[in-house]
């Protein structure tokens, strides 16, 4: 039986590739800290046999006993919101996490694939954006640690490819959604579902004129689960194309939520992007993949999964405000 090494196993696309890492047969190894994770999100695989948690922070070194084939490094926060409360740990996750996990792929001859981001293109100037892009970012953002974690991460990754032989994936990932978003993380979807389930107003961030690019989590996790299997060492961008703005898709989602509520303002975050739509040219040619869930099949799907949260936790929500960090 294959084994396979999950780190940010409890969080929502760490969850989701447990799911399918079990169903394709493999013996998984979930491992989390659970500072932005949640044991809901895997407790049903608690009983599988095939199935072990370890809870540990991946900065620390990292122990796995026995013989390892694969390693998926998804371990980090990976919200605005979060990138703020806890900057150190977002730094050190993309940074020290991965350089362990790295090593930890090199001592057991293991396939690392890491998850990267749209955000290493940053405010892009490019549109859309192709994996050849360097990017436009700002170091010392509220986004930078994040974004500048993820960007070191790619580095190191391939480092260990050239220097050691590693057999490495990198997957640039854009916004993805579906069942087990963090309803409390700040994003837009469950920030919006969120909004329409308690009654309230939806809050659009600037003008509403940004874009973004929204990918169903179940076409998410077969593009990385093709990539993985593949022999493609460069970064891949796995993320649906069909772009549109935040007002837009504001728009959308009282029709879907049949909430009688409006849309309202506020300050735009800083270094908020004003465009994002990743060129998915690479991934169709390389992996034969691309996106099959609509946004109102996937957006349907996902607001059945909120509806079924308990008023507690809907009540849980924190609202994101910007407007004093932007004056700093
Ligand atoms: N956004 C918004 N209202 C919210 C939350 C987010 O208008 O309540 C906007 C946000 O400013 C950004 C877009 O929606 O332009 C997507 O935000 P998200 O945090 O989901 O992802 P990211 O900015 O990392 O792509």
């Amino acid at each position: 039986m294959k084994r396979i090494l999950i780190t940010g196993a409890a969080g929502f696309l760490g969850s989701h590739l447990c799911d399918r890492f079990i169903k394709e047969g493999f013996h998984v190894i979930a491992m989390d800290n659970l500072i932005t994770g949640d044991l809901k999100n895997i407790e049903h695989l608690f009983k599988l046999e095939q199935f072990e948690y370890y809870h540990h922070d991946v900065t620390k070194f990292v122990h796995v006993p026995g013989k390892l084939d694969y390693i998926l490094h998804f371990a980090s926060p990976a919200s605005p919101i979060d990138y703020l409360k806890i900057p150190i740990q977002t730094l050190k996750v993309g940074a020290l996490g991965t350089h362990n996990l790295l090593g930890l792929a090199k001592e057991k001859g293991a396939r690392i694939l890491i998850a990267s981001t749209s955000e290493i293109y940053g405010d892009p100037l490019v549109h859309p954006q192709t994996e050849e892009y360097y990017g436009n970012v700002n170091t010392i953002g509220p986004r930078g640690v994040y974004d500048e974690a993820k960007r070191f991460q790619e580095s190191i990754t391939m480092a260990y490819h050239r220097f050691h032989g590693v057999e490495t994936r990198i997957v640039r990932i854009f916004n993805t959604y579906g069942p087990r978003m963090r309803l409390n993380d700040g994003r837009v979807i469950p920030a919006f579902m969120g909004q329409a389930l308690r009654g309230e107003d939806l809050t659009v961030f600037g003008d509403g004129s940004q874009t973004r690019s929204f990918c169903y989590v179940d076409d998410e996790i077969e593009g990385i689960y093709r990539l993985l299997m593949s022999d493609y060492t460069l970064p891949v961008n796995i993320g649906n194309p069909h772009e549109i703005t935040i007002s837009d898709f504001a728009e959308e989602i009282i029709k879907l939520t049949g909430t009688e509520q409006k849309v309202i303002y506020k300050d735009l975050p800083k270094d908020d992007p004003m465009q994002r739509q990743p060129d998915i040219t690479k991934a169709k040619e390389i992996l034969g993949w691309e996106p099959k869930v609509g946004r109102e099949e996937g957006m349907r799907k996902t607001f059945e999964y909120f509806k079924t949260l308990s008023n507690d936790e809907l009540e849980k929500t924190e609202h994101r405000d910007f407007s004093e960090r932007n004056k700093k």
